[in-house]
């Protein structure tokens, strides 16, 4: 039978790597951008768990289709956690990455190399339009540089090395970078939720 998943992001560089490390299952992949009329969905929740299901639920409902939605973010240990749920508007409603990369490169100035240890985070929900929905959750531990190195990837990416590497996700190659990522060790976790819930449609 055909199966159809759809991707709850708008954000081009998170489906680009979902839809990779997705390529190898025999399903069909859609994402907002194919689907006309799904309105966005308040991401308010505390943590990325509660963000990834809300995203997940909604669409899940509204499409018919079983939904696969990712919350994700960087958590600063000196920092309390911060950006955490706040990573995407960390400097202002609208910020962007550059805007986003300066403000924590001004909060860690004085912050000394063997105290900017980091984690990204990443939540992944999957639900179908009943109503049920699951979450898994990746990490990935490294630590914050003082400048950006690397041109590939996205958003924090050119400012985290992740441990036991001494180059940025920005400098790591797409497929080692999503080997590694807080994304693709959710991701990993997810395919059984994701095969379990196409199978019970
Ligand atoms: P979300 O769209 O609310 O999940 O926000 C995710 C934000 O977290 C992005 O805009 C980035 O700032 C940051 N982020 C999440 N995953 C990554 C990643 O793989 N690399 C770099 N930044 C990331």
């Amino acid at each position: 039978m055909h199966k159809r998943l759809l991707l709850a992001t708008r954000n081009q560089h998170k489906k680009q790597e979902l839809q990779a490390m997705l390529a190898d299952l025999s399903i069909e992949i859609l994402t907002l951008d194919d689907i006309a009329g799904l309105p966005k969905v308040d991401e308010d929740g505390a943590t990325f768990a509660e963000n990834a299901s809300k995203k997940a639920r909604q669409n899940a409902a509204l499409s018919g289709m079983v939904c696969l939605a990712d919350d994700s973010g960087l958590t600063v240990d000196v920092l309390d956690g911060r950006p955490g749920v706040y990573s995407a508007r960390f400097a202002g409603p609208g910020a962007n990455d550059d805007e986003n990369n300066e403000k924590l490169l001004e909060l860690m100035e004085a912050v000394p190399d063997d105290r900017r240890t980091a984690s990204f985070v990443c939540a992944i929900a999957v639900a179908n339009p009943q109503g049920k929905v699951s979450v898994v959750e990746g990490s990935c531990p490294g630590r914050i540089i003082r400048e950006r190195a690397g041109t590939g990837g996205f958003g924090y990416d050119p400012l985290f090395v992740p441990d036991g590497y001494t180059a940025t996700f920005a400098e790591l190659e797409p497929e080692e970078k999503n080997r590694i990522s807080h994304r693709g060790r959710a991701l990993a976790l997810a395919r059984t939720l994701i095969e379990k819930y196409l199978c019970s449609e």
